[in-house]
């Protein structure tokens, strides 16, 4: 039987949620609702978050540019996601292999479905690219977390939503895959990269959305760099959900107030100006774009 990471084990057992605290976020949050132009419906998703958070021009330009379309990078996170999965919930003997396979199937022969439409009609040289790319990210997924494949209380990608006052605002969520350890439930984000403070800050946002979704909050949230083949936990107290609702609630203030021109978005260059819609016009962005350790599933 493969081994589980020890760092995805919380350090102690379930501890449920004050229902008083649930009441608080609540209400901060209503009233951010109430607070925001009338005419506005906001959804806020992670990307939103550490869009806003790495540069709020990075993320003005994100909002007013068209879709880019898929691309190998933007590709490869999906259907890693996607395999992942698959293999998950699959039987022992499915190879990683199959797992991408079935996927790649799967999402081709999808109607109204973008990236299948774009998977049914790409350059078979780009399409071998991308197939070797999603069956790299599965072995390093499958060698390292193997020892999740079959558990019972498990799931992936479930998308969460949390509005208020009508809808005018939305927190929306899809936790990697959340299961259940130790008489404990740890949501897990995968990530191809090195993993950062912006990353963790994504993590206790999901742990936010399913707290007001649910009543009940992950006991861990793990970043999980398939690169590396290494963890980063935390356990979320209470506290941690009262950080993250004030940090939203400031940011989305502001991503309000710069979407709707009501104030000059702050530069804040770094190696994001490399895939930045603007990167070519903003002055603000870096001659040189660093170079990053790899791209983020
Ligand atoms: S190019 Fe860089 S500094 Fe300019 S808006 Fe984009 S991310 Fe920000």
């Amino acid at each position: 039987m493969p081994e589980i990471p020890e760092v995805l084990f919380p350090s102690d057992r379930h501890q449920p949620v004050d229902p008083a605290l649930i009441a608080e976020l609540r209400a901060d949050l209503d009233r951010l609702a109430l607070e925001m132009p009338n005419w506005i419906q906001f959804r806020v998703t992670k990307r939103t978050l550490s869009e806003m958070a790495r540069c709020e021009g990075l993320y003005v330009a994100g909002e007013q540019s068209p879709w880019p379309g898929w691309s190998v990078p933007l590709a490869r996170g999906t259907l890693l996601h996607d395999a992942a999965s698959v293999w998950l919930m699959a039987d022992p003997d499915l190879s990683p292999v199959d797992a991408v396979n079935a996927t790649f199937a799967q999402r081709a022969g999808k109607d109204r479905d973008s990236l299948g439409e774009w998977l049914r009609t790409a350059d078979p040289f780009v399409l071998a690219d991308l197939r070797q790319a999603v069956n790299n990210a599965m072995n390093l997924f499958v060698r390292d977390l193997a020892g999740l494949q079959g558990m019972a209380d498990i799931r992936t990608d479930q998308r969460i939503r949390v509005g208020f006052r009508n809808g005018r605002l939305q927190l929306v969520n899809a936790p990697d895959i959340t299961v259940g350890l130790a008489e404990a439930r740890v949501s897990i984000e995968l990530k191809t990269g090195r993993v950062d403070g912006v990353h963790l800050a994504e993590a206790m946002f999901g742990a936010l959305v399913e707290t007001l979704r649910f009543g009940q909050a992950p006991d861990r949230v793990v970043l999980w760099d398939l690169t590396s083949g290494e963890g980063v936990g935390y356990d979320v107290r209470p506290d941690d959900l009262r950080a993250t609702a004030r940090r939203t609630i400031g940011l989305v203030k502001r991503a309000v107030n710069v979407s709707a021109g009501y104030v000059e978005p702050l530069l804040n260059p770094g190696p994001y100006c490399r895939y930045c819609p603007d990167t070519e016009t903003c002055p603000g962005a870096v001659a040189e774009p660093v170079q990053l350790d790899g791209g983020e599933s």
